[in-house]
């Protein structure tokens, strides 16, 4: 399968960047961080949370188009759609990605910086995560950001993704 820097079609004429019938939209991160910034502390911590909402639901789409054209089921499914979304991200500029199993769940490193925040501002990888998570563990999964590198204090973000235990998403 080729990778995504190599899918990926800048059309100059249409105006788009697309990978197949996928659409991108390339913006400066300190675009977007400025219009968070720019919110108070509240009103942020609501389009962070739908921020996270919609990344989940709309990368949904990414992820069952990659899922057709992985040559595995089950457990190396799994593995391969993980590996798959290691090359991904960072081709998207959404930081280098490691995975880790933990008992119950799924761990993700994210080492990239969007600068000195008062809260995480990682919202869209944890929605991504919430949706990849849900996929590999055959479950619906609550993520929670545990270190983030935006808050200054470490070098990477941090996240956990645990099964739900009713089987909803959180
Ligand atoms: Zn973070």
């Amino acid at each position: 399968m080729t990778t995504l820097v190599q899918r990926l079609v800048f059309d100059q004429a249409r105006g788009e960047v697309r990978d197949q019938d996928r659409r991108y939209l390339l913006m400066r991160p300190d675009v977007l961080m400025g219009t968070l910034r720019q919110l108070d502390d509240g009103t942020r911590s609501e389009v962070l949370a739908a921020f996270a909402d919609s990344t989940a639901i709309h990368g949904t789409h990414s992820i069952i188009a990659y899922l057709s054209t992985l040559e595995a089921d089950g457990e190396d499914g799994a593995r391969a759609l993980l590996s798959l979304i290691r090359e991904t991200s960072p081709a998207l500029g959404w930081g280098r990605w490691a995975f880790a199993p933990v008992e119950d769940g799924l761990a993700l490193t994210v080492a990239a910086g969007y600068g000195p925040a008062t809260q995480p501002v990682c919202a869209p990888i944890a929605g991504m995560f919430r949706t990849v998570a849900g996929v590999v563990l055959g479950n619906a999964v609550a993520v929670e950001e545990t270190a983030c590198a935006a808050m200054g204090d470490h070098d990477e973000c941090r996240f956990i993704a645990r099964r739900c235990s009713q089987g909803v998403a959180a």
